[in-house]
């Protein structure tokens, strides 16, 4: 004995008693056959629909070897009901609407997608999180996007009547489909949107378009050699446009102008921004010539006359030869910690600035000759986790020829690191002769 299809016949019918005609088990999962079912099974892109069968949850419904198994949340056969019992089925409504809404959605897309711009419908998925199409086209503009959005709107609002046609492929030949029906099934569906799309589909349909309510064509981008359109139909619709309403008053209100201002708001603020960040670059490299201008200057004073540090500055010169420069930078961050030991370089010097609230030593070398990252990962911790005898427990950095950074755990480990790291670049120094300036090396 077949099921009867009342998703097909009587979709509005959520709520039915029905024969158990058999009970089985498949893949570790229980499942039920009935005499008629409202339970639309997994097919044509939509997905199955869920509820209640005597009381156990539907998990999933499909259709296998032309037997409608309804799988239900039990793990003990004894526990089913048993055949030839009557069993009251419930469908999750909200569910099945939502699908239905969707699909059809699906189709009035499909077909003004290839009446626009001549582009076949290749998948389709309908999801929990989102629905799409993948077209046969390689690209579509944000002009053609509105087209066929507002299109699919008018659509809608004409109120086109769907029709159903059960037919042999003999009889099917006679309405133009838009794509060519299952050649394994005798018995065909043909859905027609009022004389105008006529297409094989097994899916569950609205009555007429005008219960899709709002259409939503989210974005087009490009998938493989196709492209795929993202879309919202119905009460997914309606409520992504309360959210939309809703993000429109809330950032009006933050941003302290009308909701029909927010773009031409948000392109000055953003205008602003750019010039403010120019600014800001501009003076972080002026700033940054006058410190290295007084380091430098305090490098070659003789160690008595000065405590070695800029007054209030929080900048303390650690270490000085000819060749390296080692400084502690107490109220810079990393960008301009960075910026410093850059322009420093750019007087012929190693530099290393240990900022101090980040714990980071980098340094920046004139030219990539002087090999940094050669040189200084040897400090660095082995990468198995163990320590090397030199080594600066809890450490972590690298670097190339001409520029270096390590983060290290604590002050009291950074300094010490900035200290052996420009004692060995100073003894690395070639060409250069450590003659002893300032505090010196330690
Ligand atoms: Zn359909």
């Amino acid at each position: 004995m077949k099921t009867i299809a009342l998703y097909h016949d009587q979709p509005e019918r959520m709520e039915i008693d029905a024969l158990v005609l058999s009970s089985a088990a498949a893949d570790k999962r229980l499942y039920l056959v009935l005499d008629a079912s409202p339970f639309y099974p997994e097919g044509g892109g939509q997905p199955s629909d869920l509820g209640r069968i005597a009381g156990l949850a539907v998990l999933d419904v499909q259709i296998v070897e032309g037997e409608h198994r309804h799988y239900v949340d039990c793990r003990d056969p004894a526990q089913l009901p048993a055949a030839g019992s009557t069993v009251h089925c419930s469908v999750d409504s909200a569910r099945r609407q939502d699908h239905t809404c969707q699909h059809s959605a699906q189709h009035l897309l499909s077909a003004t997608v290839l009446r626009l711009i001549g582009a076949a419908t290749k998948s389709f998925h309908l999801g929990e999180d989102y629905c799409s199409i993948d077209i046969d086209c390689p690209q579509v503009d944000g002009q053609t996007s509105r087209l066929i959005e507002a299109e699919v709107q008018a659509a809608i609002d004409n109120g086109y009547a769907l029709h159903t046609h059960v037919c042999s492929h003999a009889e099917a030949e006679q309405f133009d489909l838009r794509r060519l029906p299952p050649a394994d099934e005798d018995q065909l569906r043909i859905v027609e949107i009022d004389g105008f799309d006529f297409t094989p589909c097994c899916g569950t349909h609205v009555g007429d378009t005008s219960q899709l309510r709002l259409f939503r064509l989210l974005r087009a981008e490009k998938y493989k050699s196709m492209t795929r359109l993202y879309f919202l139909a119905g009460e997914r619709a309606v409520a992504d446009y309360r959210k939309l309403a809703e993000l429109s008053s809330v950032s009006a209100a933050l941003l302290g102008c009308a909701e029909a201002d927010i773009a031409l708001f948000v392109q000055q603020q953003a205008e602003k921004l750019q010039a403010a960040e120019r600014q800001l670059a501009a003076q972080r490299l002026a700033l940054a010539a006058c410190r290295s201008e007084y380091l430098l200057a305090l490098a070659a004073k003789p160690a008595e006359q000065t405590d070695k540090s800029i007054e209030s500055s929080g900048l303390d010169l650690i270490y000085s030869t000819d060749a390296v420069i080692g400084i502690r930078a107490a109220a810079l961050d990393m960008a301009e910690a960075q910026l410093l030991a850059k322009t420093l370089a750019g007087h012929g010097r190693v530099a290393l600035v240990l900022a101090v609230p980040v714990v980071t030593v980098v340094a920046v070398a004139p030219d990539s000759s002087w090999q940094l990252g050669r040189t200084l990962s040897p400090l660095l911790p082995a990468k198995d986790g163990k320590s090397g005898p030199s080594a600066f427990s809890g450490a972590r950095g690298g670097g190339g020829p001409a520029s270096f950074q390590a983060a290290l755990p604590d002050n009291e480990t950074a300094l010490a690191f900035l200290k052996e790291a420009c004692r060995l670049l100073s003894l690395a120094a070639p060409q250069q002769k450590a003659k002893s300036s300032g505090p010196g090396p330690a």
